[in-house]
């Protein structure tokens, strides 16, 4: 869409303002709202400037002047304002008229950029299952309830954590009981329809909602594959859609990975494929799960990289309480054609050559999308230029339930880093694969592991309530 029809789509829909919004380092979106009436050519020319040193992890003081540039590809009609909204996504430019480098979406434009220069591919496609629970909107009361920390046996974490609407209905959803049932156990069909509804009507195609394994009120709604940047624009769209939607129904909804104890976690499993001119090129037929040489090497890239790729998949102090043996959530740093328990799985269900894809289960939504998808593409791309044979390294294929091997077998194979500290240490030992061809700057890097360590750190000062339960009485 040009700026002219933007500017056409505003009068034709009496749209009242226009909500300019960019994403910051950690993923959230933020905006600033200017009257339709001063919304004009020039606006989508010259930008509209906001406090660069007031967001976290961008602009110092001294330098804090920073342009919004509307994206006119990403307009949407906001669904929750009283007043007539339309939403334009931005790119972030320095007053200077230069791209921003530490804007995620500048990352992720110069992501796809180096794959077609790689003579690679002309697109890499993603489709994020991001899940998520439903809450009533007493977050601090049910979830974060100090109680929650000292049970032990995962029955007592389910009665802990759940809190019944409206008296014991009877039907109850058991801790990792939760995948699929219909009403009345599962109570939040009409909630999950709804979200639907409303991101179909802001332009995403959805395939599909159900119900999750936790116990009650996990949730996953599925969207459609597409190229890079607009998948990251969708999941923001998606985000924001949820969150809204559970407010209008008086319920809260997380992201956060892991917020109850005992139970499954929330993840955000990213499919991902790469063709070129339309044709697939992770598809051969008869190769293992029916995966070219080039996909193999592409997961060769992700495993190979995956402690330091982690740091932006899973970039939240929570998400290493969800990489935990037992929840579906991957430890193990291994490949397998439809196994839930290896980091990438290879989906053999009713997949087409076009539907030929690999999934990374690693994920989860705490990750700014556009920097995780375009991690995960580099990582790809390195395993696919080094010819990176994941077998040879030890990454599999493993077509068993690892959880269940022996401590023998399992000594061969690598894990997860187990917080956020020690993944933020392999990117700092493994980051070269970002920065190839520009796409993640040297400070970006850096300044990314100082913002994230700020973060651990935060968490690892405070006296955790769990602590009493092990030594009040020492
Ligand atoms: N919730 C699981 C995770 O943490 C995934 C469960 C599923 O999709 N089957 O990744
Ligand atoms: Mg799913
Ligand atoms: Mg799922
Ligand atoms: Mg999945």
């Amino acid at each position: 869409m040009s700026a002219q029809q933007v500017l056409e789509l505003i009068k034709e829909k009496n749209i009242e303002f226009v909500d300019f919004r960019f994403i910051d380092l950690s993923g959230r979106a933020h905006h600033i709202t200017v009257p339709a009436s001063e919304v004009e050519a020039e606006t989508f020319e010259n930008g509209v400037a906001f406090d660069g040193s007031s967001i976290s992890g961008f602009r110092g003081i001294e330098e804090s002047d920073m342009v919004m540039m509307p994206d006119t590809e990403s307009v949407y009609v906001d669904p929750f304002t009283a007043h007539s909204t339309l939403i334009v996504v931005c790119n972030i430019h320095t007053p200077d008229g230069q791209r921003y480098d530490r804007d995620p979406r500048s990352i992720a434009h110069k992501a796809e950029e180096y794959l077609q220069k790689s003579g690679v591919g002309s697109a890499a496609f993603f489709a994020p299952e991001s899940e998520f629970f439903i809450f009533d909107d007493v977050r601090y009361e049910s979830s974060m309830n100090a109680s929650s920390y000292f049970v032990d046996s995962e029955e007592a974490a389910w009665n802990t954590n759940r809190k019944e609407e409206g008296g014991n209905s009877g039907f109850k959803v058991g801790v990792k009981g939760g995948y699929v049932p219909v009403s009345p156990i599962d109570a939040q069909q009409d909630i999950r329809s709804e979200m639907v509804r409303q991101l179909q009507e802001s332009g995403l195609r959805v395939e599909r909602h159900h119900h999750e394994v936790a116990t009650a009120g996990q949730a996953e709604i599925n969207f459609r594959f597409d190229t890079l940047t607009k998948t990251a624009d969708n999941l923001m769209k998606y985000k924001y859609i949820v969150h809204n939607v559970a407010r209008q129904f008086g319920k809260t909804a997380t992201f956060m990975p892991k917020p109850l104890f005992g139970d499954n976690g929330s993840g955000m499993h990213v499919h991902q494929s790469i063709f070129n001119e339309g044709e697939p090129l992770f598809y051969e037929k008869g190769g293992y799960a029916n995966l070219s040489q080039m996909a193999l090497h592409y997961i060769g890239g992700i495993l190979h990289h995956a402690p330091a790729l982690i740091a932006i998949t899973n970039p939240s102090t929570n998400s290493f309480k969800r990489l935990v043996p037992g929840y579906e959530a991957p430890v193990n740093l291994v490949y397998s054609k439809g196994n839930r328990s290896a980091a990438v799985r290879i989906p053999v269900a009713a997949v087409t050559p076009k539907g030929c894809r690999i999934e990374f289960r690693t994920p989860d939504s705490t990750a700014n999308p556009y920097l995780a998808f375009s991690a995960m593409l580099m990582a790809g791309l390195d395993g696919i230029k080094r010819k990176i044979d994941p077998s040879a390294l030890g990454f599999g294929p493993f077509d068993t339930n690892i959880y269940e091997l022996s401590e023998d077998q399992k000594k061969e194979i690598r894990s997860v880093p187990g917080s956020l500290d020690e993944a933020l240490d392999a990117l700092e030992a493994d980051h070269d694969f970002l920065t190839e061809g520009g796409v993640f700057s040297k400070d970006f890097i850096e300044n990314y592991v100082s913002f994230k360590r700020a973060e651990a750190k935060a968490v690892a000062i405070r006296v955790h309530p769990h602590e009493f339960s092990l030594y009040y009485d020492c």
